[in-house]
């Protein structure tokens, strides 16, 4: 089983949130000083190595009872859902604090608004290549706003069939479902799979049970196998059914929840078929953002709460989601030119061109390059 055998470690977050110890326990089982197999790629998934030394970066948004997704590798983004219409200011705020102004494919798995709504924040501060979806229409205000502002880039969402792929930088994504029509919303949810070197992602949005199973009948259990899932439907008891599960046999599940939702996601049944299963559970509405970086074999998650009160609806601060307050920085970026800086710098950008970072880890994480002048 070279599955498991993948070096996995959990790392601090940048800035560590009380709960972080509830966020990153990792079973027992999970070697994680192993060492790492270059061939350890499912069968199912591209055998080519990740490039030299480029990363695939995955962040859940925390985006409480909602989905959000930011898929970065190479020079390409891809962005799957965008949560709910009272999180495009955050979605928007985040693409601009990664320094994003044109996102490669924007995904929406289903036409729910949870999952559509904030698609706009993201289309109105960047460029798509691609709109995606498993429909063109939808009775709803959210989604006729998501075509709306696809239209206004001058493109129309495409349905794309399973079995599509296409590349981002050095990955491969597959759209493995829907594998046919649906009248449950959920289900038409878009499956994506996405395979970076010998790890492996599973986008399931919504789907329930029914289209876990027909996805099972027409791939097999190998294709669906998966390092890092994204647990379908928020944790409802509907998705993420044992067959469905051994098949993905996930290292890490990512659960995007909000704290106290009407629902009762995540249910205790599926939290105890990923425990049942070996899977390391992140929940958004414990961990904040969660973000696995791939190096192509070994996966690094970390975690982060969002330091402002609530995204609301007016103004969420470009430098809340991945970097520090104000009073705590250290490094200070320059959105423009992605170099960063000591405060002390004579070369400092402009307040309105300033993103800060706790750490220069953080920042050189972020993509930005020291500044040549202060040396950070
Ligand atoms: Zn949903
Ligand atoms: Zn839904």
């Amino acid at each position: 089983m070279t599955h498991f055998s993948k070096r996995f470690k959990a790392a601090a977050a940048l800035a560590l949130c009380a709960v972080l110890a509830a966020c990153s326990s990792l079973p027992a089982s999970l070697p994680s000083s192993a060492t790492p197999e270059s061939s350890a790629a499912p069968a199912s998934s591209s055998s080519a190595p990740a490039a030299d030394g480029e990363l695939l970066t995955v962040r859940f948004l925390d985006v409480g009872q909602a989905d959000s997704a930011l898929i970065r590798c190479g020079d390409d983004a891809m962005l799957i859902d965008g949560g709910n219409v009272a999180d495009s200011s955050l979605v928007a705020a985040v693409l601009q604090s990664e320094g994003l102004d044109t996102l490669d494919v924007v995904a929406a798995t289903h036409a729910h608004e949870d999952h559509v709504g904030g698609l706009s924040g993201a289309l109105n501060v960047c460029t798509a290549q691609r709109v995606i979806a498993p429909v063109t229409q939808y009775d709803s205000q959210a989604f006729s706003d998501f075509v709306r502002y696809t239209e206004a880039q001058g493109l129309s969402v495409e349905v794309p069939a399973a079995g599509d792929t296409f590349s981002l930088g050095g990955a491969q994504v597959t759209v493995l479902g829907p594998v046919q029509e649906y009248d449950d919303t959920n289900n038409t949810s878009l499956v994506l799979r996405v395979d970076f070197g010998g790890t492996s992602f599973l986008f399931t949005g919504d789907m329930e049970r029914d289209a876990e199973e027909d996805l099972l009948a027409q791939w097999g259990e190998e294709a669906l196998r998966a390092d890092v899932l994204k647990v379908g439907h928020h944790g409802s008891d509907t998705s993420t059914s044992y067959p469905f599960l051994r098949a993905v046999m996930p290292q890490i599940a990512v659960i995007s929840v909000g704290a106290g939702n009407s629902y009762g996601h995540p249910d205790d049944a599926v939290l105890s078929r990923l425990s049942d299963e070996g899977a390391a559970v992140y929940r958004t509405d414990e961990c904040g953002d969660v973000t696995v970086v791939s190096d192509g074999e070994t996966l690094t998650v970390t975690t982060q709460k969002h330091t402002a009160p609530d995204a609301g609806a007016s103004s969420f601060p470009a430098s809340s989601a991945s970097v520090a307050s104000a009073d705590e920085e250290s490094y200070i970026g320059n959105l423009n030119s992605k170099k960063f800086h000591l405060p002390s710098c004579s070369s400092l950008p402009k307040e309105d061109n300033r993103i800060y970072f706790a750490t220069r880890d953080a920042a050189v994480e972020a993509g930005y390059t020291p500044c040549g002048l202060c040396n950070p």
